[in-house]
């Protein structure tokens, strides 16, 4: 196949030197190399990239020989990480496809045509096919000065539109992840999803169910704090993709009128604090993607007269035991979740008391804004937080408190962790 070539018509300026230096270190060293990927695609939109992709004819192994404190790192699919100052610059050796391999020690294809391992090499042809989207199977040769294209990505560019490469339905299936990527991707770019690789993504979204927790977890990273979460969770909920992802969610969402806008605006919020520079975590998001279980949970639990907090604790333990199971939460996130449902409930009660106090727990902040979602959301809480608005205004220390928290280094652990006595 003949692929268009044409000269670059991005500003130069804008692709790292770095990444330009590692492409042009390995065509000096005979090995052809170029800058490919979500670099490419971003720089013919007119955006900034934030990170760079090298694919090449040479081998990891003959990449790390090259370049001084590089790594080998993955399994599924080798990269090699090379350190250009305080750049990394993921360089892949170019793939071929897997059923050429005549080793099945590089290459294999688990039961439902999943591909478990993918470290067979091809030509830049191949590595072009092999891409997810046709926008990021664009390579830019540094040597040339032109753009490099097998597979019509110009014009999807052009047209605003993501398409997979090859027949959608077999790419889902040997990578259920792409699904997540192409929404992600519309998310960010607000392009319009090709007929079949739009069409595919619901009668491939169960296939999701085969990827392991861990990964689904970095890829959820990847696409809620991004600063897109907000389009992107709308997109997501209007697939069967929310249901694999966060099965308790989705059952519970349609529940009560509030639920669905209460974590759109905790998406929204997030996504503003990103743009204006501020910390974020996903502990917040993912409290506000399971308040919909978390509160019906507890409405149950109530309703058999189980006291409030001991409930509210329970419920949330049992939420998070059935999410890890799809999408791998962290544990220190974990915690900070539960913080914020226990949290929601003490608010309430415990406001009359020693409030001065109970302002200055350091998941105060975080559950105070999480009522206020719920709260615009439409849910009857709003005298709560007008209380805590006021008494917040009324106590300008507890700001200075905050931030001393926040640069205070993190607590050694004094005593060992205490063992259970044997049953
Ligand atoms: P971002 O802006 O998020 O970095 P990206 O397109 O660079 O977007 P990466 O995850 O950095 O995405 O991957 C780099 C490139 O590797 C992609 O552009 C694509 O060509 C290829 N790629 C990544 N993941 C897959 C996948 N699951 N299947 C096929 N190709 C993939
Ligand atoms: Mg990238």
């Amino acid at each position: 196949m003949k692929p268009t070539i044409i000269d670059r018509n991005f500003d130069i300026n804008k692709l790292h030197d770095s990444a330009v230096n590692v492409a042009s270190r390995l065509n000096d060293k005979g090995f052809e190399a170029y800058v490919v990927g979500g670099a490419i695609r971003d720089l013919l939109l007119g955006k900034t990239p934030k990170d760079f992709d090298v694919a090449t004819s040479a081998t990891p192994e003959q990449v790390h020989a090259l370049f001084r404190g590089s790594r080998i790192v993955g399994r599924r699919f080798q990269i090699v990480h090379v350190r250009m100052g305080r750049d990394i610059i993921e360089v892949t050796t170019f793939r071929g496809h897997h059923s050429d391999a005549e080793n099945s020690n590089t290459a294999k294809q688990g039961r439902s045509g999943v591909l478990l391992r993918d470290n067979v090499f091809g030509t830049l042809e191949q590595d072009a096919i092999r891409r997810d989207l046709t926008v990021n199977a664009l390579y830019y040769d540094p040597v040339e000065d032109t753009i490099i294209d097998y597979t019509d990505g110009l014009k999807d560019i052009d047209a605003e539109r993501l398409t997979i490469i090859g027949d959608p339905e077999t790419r889902y299936r040997e990578d259920p992840v792409r699904m997540l990527r192409v929404l992600r991707f519309q998310a960010k770019l607000g392009f319009s999803i090709e007929s079949n690789t739009k069409k595919s993504l619901t009668d491939c979204a169960p296939l999701l169910a085969q990827i392991p927790a861990a990964r689904l977890f970095d890829e959820f990273l990847k696409g809620f704090l991004s600063g897109h979460a907000k389009p992107l969770a709308e997109i997501l909920l209007q697939t069967p993709l929310w249901q694999e992802l966060f099965p308790d969610s989705a059952q519970h969402i349609g529940v009560k009128p509030h639920y669905r806008p209460m974590l759109i605006a905790a998406m929204g919020n997030t996504d503003q604090r990103i743009h204006a520079g501020q910390p974020v975590t996903p502990a917040f998001l993912l409290a506000a993607i399971l308040w919909p279980a978390v509160a019906q949970g507890l409405e149950l639990a109530l309703a058999r007269g189980e006291p409030p907090i001991p409930a509210m604790q329970s419920v949330g333990q049992e939420v998070i035991l059935r999410a890890i199971e799809r999408v791998a939460i962290p544990k220190r996130f974990s915690i900070m979740m539960r913080e914020i449902w226990d949290l929601q409930m003490r608010m309430d009660r415990r406001r009359h008391r020693k409030p001065l106090e109970f302002a200055q727990h350091k998941r105060f902040r975080a559950a105070y804004d999480f009522l206020s979602l719920r709260a615009q959301a439409g849910e009857d809480v709003s005298a709560v937080v007008d209380w805590w608005t006021q008494f917040q205004l009324e106590h300008p220390e507890l700001e200075s408190h905050r931030h001393q928290q926040q640069d205070e280094p993190r607590k050694r652990r004094r005593r060992p962790p205490r063992r259970r006595p044997k049953s």
